[in-house]
């Protein structure tokens, strides 16, 4: 397997990449090594594998198959979930200060969100690299969803809204993905943004445990202060900046799954809840950036 070796930070450039973790992915078994630039604070997922073999690092097409939730704790998280598809559809319309338009998704994995939207009122496209979860949601919800490698032959101001959340990281080419996504807006167009904080509390807490980190297929995580570098040298400019307490919670409670099992369902929502408020809801930030004014 041929594998993408980082010597410099793509953000700015330094070259001071330290070791942070070892993290195990829950998928392949594989293990990858976590760094962090101590220039800008970007963390970096070390030996990526190339594009060609990322197949063998999304869930199999079984997995995959719609099954309703049996257990009244599966319930439950599917509710969770759906609140979240919801939260979001809210967090488009106030951003974008519209109750309807043409959107664009980088990354939609299962197709919940644009599903979610769609049903609101909007036009939805989007775009996801893993096969399998593109094939579910255009068969599920008859979405139209393609690969991810298309993106580039969109035409350039073409949608009123982009979102790609916490789908960023996944990016091959981070300077070149920014650029274009920042190119599919109209003139007016918002571009929305949302990435797990890797020097967030609840990272450190949950260190290789944090579901934050979910690699390899999440390539760079970002630090605020990184991403604020990041879409300066991209010409965007930062309107807003806010927490979701809902997606904060679920990333404790998945984070603490994998670190105890399911062993004791009590146990581990009040843990995860309490983590959660004790990392003061940093831990999921969802940025709304629209082109510079000249
Ligand atoms: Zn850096």
């Amino acid at each position: 397997m041929t594998t993408t070796r980082i010597d410099n930070c793509p953000i700015c450039g330094g070259k001071h990449l330290i070791h942070r973790l070892s993290y195990t992915d829950h998928i392949s078994g594989q293990t990858f090594e976590i760094l962090s630039c101590s220039d800008c604070k970007l963390h970096i997922t070390q030996q990526a594998p190339q594009l060609q073999h990322m197949s063998n690092f999304y869930a199999n097409s079984d997995a995959m198959c719609y099954q309703p939730a049996k257990e009244s704790y599966d319930k439950w998280i599917a509710h969770l979930h759906n609140d979240w598809n919801k939260e979001q559809v809210r967090i488009v319309q106030q951003e974008a200060d519209r109750a309807s338009g043409v959107l664009f998704e980088m990354g939609c994995k299962q197709g919940f969100f644009a599903n979610t939207i769609r049903n609101s009122g909007w036009i939805a496209h989007a775009v996801e690299h893993d096969a399998t979860a593109r094939e579910y949601a255009n068969k599920r919800f008859l979405l139209q969803i393609e690969d991810a490698g298309r993106l580039f032959d969109i035409h350039p101001r073409s949608y009123n809204v982009v979102v790609a959340w916490d789908t960023l990281g996944e990016a091959i080419d981070l300077n070149r993905t920014i650029d274009k996504l920042s190119q599919l807006i109209v003139a007016d167009g918002t571009l929305i943004v949302a990435f797990h904080n890797a020097t967030c509390a609840d990272a450190t807490h949950y260190g290789a445990a944090w579901s934050g980190w979910n690699a390899p297929r999440k390539r760079w995580h970002f630090s605020p202060e990184a991403f604020e570098m990041l879409v300066d040298k991209h010409n965007l400019e930062i309107i807003n900046c806010q927490q979701s307490a809902r997606r904060a919670f679920i990333t404790a409670l998945s984070s603490q799954q994998h670190k105890e099992g399911k062993r004791n369902i009590i146990k581990t929502l009040f843990k995860s809840l309490r983590q959660a408020r004790a990392s003061e809801n940093q831990t999921y930030i969802i940025y709304t950036l629209k082109h510079k004014q000249q």
